[in-house]
């Protein structure tokens, strides 16, 4: 029924000659490493809920849990599925033959990222080594132009994102993991101080450091291009800790409802800004105890998920597309969002065409 209602809409657009002219003018990209699309779109897991293995604190799980499916999506993700939902879209939920993948057969973070942000799922990029990555990304394609260059900034959990955008080449401001926020600003100036005398208890920074720096940065320097890349999910699923893993979903949730909140009271940003929300790859399920993992053995870690929400993005809700989608269709959507044309290094990538019409 969707796809009727989509390819009516795109017919009588095209057909009246109403292709709207383009809004975005900001981009906010936000990944949540290794968040699976059964809990995006099913909420909490019944049968990992149950499991004392993996979910040790039973009361702090049951707040997630509701009557049916559609309540428990909204009490994990309420974000997702009071605002994205309305405004926006959101594409890969099985259950009803949305499916989005990954074309690269690894199914982990480094390949994922790549396939994002270069449009090419490269069978070079085949680990999770911090090499510095040969592909031109869309980042750097977006800030060779005149009107973002420098205009472009990366907040990251992860200390391999300098690696994996490039940083020394690409010319983009990418902060990962620890790095010292070199600023003069006072609120920046005190999160510096936060995350050196922090415990360090994941081995990397938390990702709501990551988030306030991110944010202050926005406040205080307004880039054009934001991407914010948290990690706590994947560690998270890869020890076990099922209540870790849905309260750092929780929370990110929020904190990008906050960050979409504030952006609305920016001049700036209201209604010229596109969020887009998507993860690196996804995890097993089939066999309930790979929800903790994912790689090329796991045949399902390779079922992801895409939320988007702009001024250019009708808002069909969740959306079931008449093909498989792919993770290298996102560069070139996002440089098409900003009326630009990415081609990647090598192979090819269609645009998204129902995010951006
Ligand atoms: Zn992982």
């Amino acid at each position: 029924m969707r796809q009727v209602h989509i390819v009516l809409l795109m017919t009588i657009l095209s057909a009246s000659g109403m292709a709207q002219t383009r809004k975005t003018e900001n981009i906010i990209i936000v990944t949540l490493d290794g968040m699976r699309w059964q809990e995006v779109f099913g909420g909490i897991d019944s049968a990992i809920m149950v499991n004392r293995r993996y979910t040790h604190d039973s009361a702090g799980a049951a707040r997630y849990w509701g009557s049916d499916m559609l309540e428990r999506r909204k009490k994990l993700f309420p974000f997702f599925w009071n605002t994205i939902a309305a405004q926006g879209q959101l594409y890969g939920n099985r259950n009803i033959g949305s499916n989005v993948d990954n074309a690269n057969p690894y199914k982990f973070s480094y390949p994922g990222y790549n396939e994002i942000f270069t449009g090419y799922p490269d069978s070079a990029v085949n680990s999770n080594d911090k090499i510095y990555n040969k592909n031109t990304n869309v980042l750097e394609f977006i800030n060779k132009e005149k009107n973002y260059k420098g205009k472009i900034a990366v907040f990251a959990t992860w200390d391999a994102y300098p690696y994996i955008l490039n940083a020394p080449r690409s010319g983009i401001y990418v902060n990962a993991d620890y790095d010292t926020l070199q600023f003069h600003n006072e609120n920046l100036k005190l999160i510096n101080d936060i995350q050196f005398l922090d415990p360090r208890n994941t081995g990397e920074r938390p990702d709501l450091l990551t988030y306030i720096a991110a944010r202050e940065y926005v406040k205080a320097y307004k880039p054009k291009i934001l991407y914010i890349a948290f990690d706590e999910t994947d560690d998270y699923a890869h020890a076990g800790e099922y209540n870790h893993y849905l309260n750092s979903a929780h929370a990110e949730d929020g904190m990008i409802a906050d960050l979409w909140k504030m952006i609305q009271l920016m001049p700036q940003y209201r209604d010229k800004t596109t969020l887009i929300v998507t993860c690196d790859h996804g995890r097993g399920d089939k066999i309930k105890d790979q929800w903790k993992s994912h790689g090329q053995d796991i045949a399902d870690a390779g079922h992801i998920w895409i939320a988007v929400m702009g001024p250019d993005t009708p808002p069909f809700g969740e959306v079931k597309p008449s093909e498989t989608l792919f993770q290298k269709q996102l560069a070139p959507t996002i440089a098409a969002l900003l009326g630009l044309h990415f081609v990647p290094d090598h192979g090819n990538a269609a645009i998204i065409s129902t995010i951006f019409p």
